[in-house]
């Protein structure tokens, strides 16, 4: 960072480098569109538009127990769900660590360690009648467990018990994987120790978060993941999925979920504003150029960036624009602050207080003397820096209101930016579907009075204070306030599981 035009100078670089306009927010939908398409019309595209061979919805009245096993985020979580066919359920969960040698190794050691993860859940949590193998000598056959997979990895799947690994993301790179069907290496591990066990439904998150939503609000047509990662899941005509022509899918008709893989959205590398903390980040990180999108929207990277814009501040140079110039450990290690940060730093701002837009900062380059804050901009700052000072290690009389101001709003600016692009993903779900338009390009539907719901879940949805409220003011822009009022965004709470559990319980009715 140059400030021979002074600091005030270097803010407004860095503002104007995170800000997205209005504009920007309209071409964004736009290319997000033409990806949807082309992505439905052949296979090998980034945003991948992978068929789930789910082709219908719950709602609600399914019955039924069963196990889930979740991989793709930063657990492996087992589950036995149980579900009620009242739009409730039960869960018992169990969650396991999945280390970097088993995200790096060998393909069949990370299997055979999910195989074993079920297996000591099976023996320690579960309610289902079920005797260790090693352990059993009766030598009488257990009943079948059935499971549903949740693999939030992008997939080729070709019915919804089978599907090929075509990636790994979110710093999993597991070898001798890619091209195989996840459900034969997990169900060959099971077989490995004679489990009783069989795997029947494959699923990516979204999809699960999509399938639990229906089922607790009875209605639902997408799900989203706002958590290690991003993407999103959505019901299709199967007369718009181009690349299915010819098979029996296609001649079935009806609807189907699509998992878009929208964490792929801009790979190109032509559609979003780029600063060069961006570029770092893709730079060093596990898959330089892929997962474009995600890189700017997921609790992966977003305190990543955030720490980028901080370190840029401490070593501006000729003079220190943020603690006196002074670092720490977390502050110089690559990923050393967590997006926890952000969301830590927004709630000391903001707390329940909902006038929060009364909070008027000085600008950015002035000197903030207590004496010429108002008492509670003061307060608000203590706050902060009482978080600084707990993630960054740095002593309290090392931190001043300015950079509490400082790190606050480069925090701001990097949520903001990933929450208005959120937006454009869900904007586009709308519009793909024909329930809305984009704004600009006529009339919207009229007629419909539908509530459109969406399912949610991740940590960044969940707990970045107004992540859901700066998301909305992006899909209010693009497909005006009518629709927006419609759409209900809830939390699908479990919804890997619930959801695994729920295609479990398709698979075994499909046959
Ligand atoms: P999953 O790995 O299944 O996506 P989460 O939804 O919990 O699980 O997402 C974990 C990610 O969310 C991590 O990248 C972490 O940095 C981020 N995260 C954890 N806690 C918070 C929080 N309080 N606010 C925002 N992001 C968070």
């Amino acid at each position: 960072v140059f400030q021979h035009e002074g600091p005030q100078a270097v803010f407004d670089l860095i503002q104007r480098q995170f800000t997205l306009d209005q504009d920007n927010l309209v071409e964004i939908t736009k290319a997000f569109l033409r990806e949807f398409k082309l992505g439905l019309e052949n296979y090998g595209h980034a945003m991948a538009m992978i068929p789930s061979f789910v082709t219908a919805v719950p709602d609600g009245t399914e019955t039924g127990t069963f196990l889930a096993l979740d991989l793709g985020g930063t657990n492996l979580r087992v589950c036995e769900v149980v579900l009620h066919g009242n739009k409730t359920f039960s869960l018992v969960q169990q969650k396991y660590r999945v280390s970097e040698a088993l995200k790096t190794g060998e393909a069949t050691s990370l299997f055979d360690y999910l195989a074993d993860s079920v297996d000591a859940f099976l023996t320690t949590h579960a309610t289902i009648d079920y005797v260790t193998p090693s352990e059993d000598e009766s030598g009488k056959e257990q009943p079948t467990v059935h499971l549903g997979l949740t693999f939030s990895f992008p997939v080729e799947q070709t019915a919804l018990g089978s599907g090929k690994i075509l990636t790994w993301t979110k710093g999993f790179a597991a070898k001798n994987a890619i091209g195989k069907d996840v459900v034969e290496l997990l169900q060959d591990a099971f077989d490995r120790k004679h489990m009783p066990v069989k795997c029947v439904a494959l699923v990516n998150d979204t999809v699960g978060a999509l399938l639990s939503r229906a089922y607790q609000a009875g209605h639902c047509i997408s799900g989203a993941i706002f958590g290690t990662g991003t993407n999103g899941a959505y019901l299709e005509q199967v007369s718009k999925i181009k690349k299915l022509e010819g098979t029996t899918a296609s001649a079935r008709g009806g609807e189907m979920v699509i998992n878009t893989e929208w964490g792929g959205f801009n790979n190109s590398r032509t559609h979003l504003p780029t600063t060069p903390f961006d570029n770092a980040i893709d730079r060093l990180s596990i898959n330089p150029r892929f997962q474009a999108f995600e890189k700017f929207i997921s609790g992966m990277y977003l305190g990543e960036i955030t720490r980028n814009v901080l370190v840029s501040l401490i070593d501006a140079t000729p003079k220190s624009l943020l603690f006196e110039g002074k670092s720490t450990p977390a502050l110089n290690q690559h990923y050393g602050l967590d997006t926890s940060f952000m969301s830590a730093i927004e709630e000391a701002w903001i707390g329940t207080d909902e006038s929060q837009e009364a909070f008027v900062l000085p600008p950015l380059g002035s000197d903030f003397k207590r004496e010429n804050l108002s008492p509670i901009v003061a307060q608000k700052l203590d706050n902060i820096r009482q978080v600084i000072v707990k993630f960054l290690g740095l002593k309290g009389e090392e931190v001043s209101l300015k950079d509490a101001a400082l790190t606050r709003w480069a925090s701001s600016l990097v949520a903001r930016r990933a929450a208005l692009l959120s937006g454009t993903a869900v904007a586009t779900v709308l519009i793909q579907t024909e329930r809305a338009t984009l704004r600009g390009e006529g009339q919207p539907p009229r007629g419909l009075n539908e509530r459109i719901g969406f399912g949610v879940d991740g940590s960044l949805v969940e707990h970045y204070p107004n992540f859901g409220r700066i998301l909305r003011e992006s899909l209010r822009y693009l497909v005006g306030e009518e629709v927006e009022k419609r759409v209900d965004i809830g939390l699908a709470k479990d919804g890997s599981g619930v959801g695994a559990a729920l295609a479990a319980l398709m698979a075994l009715k499909q046959g």
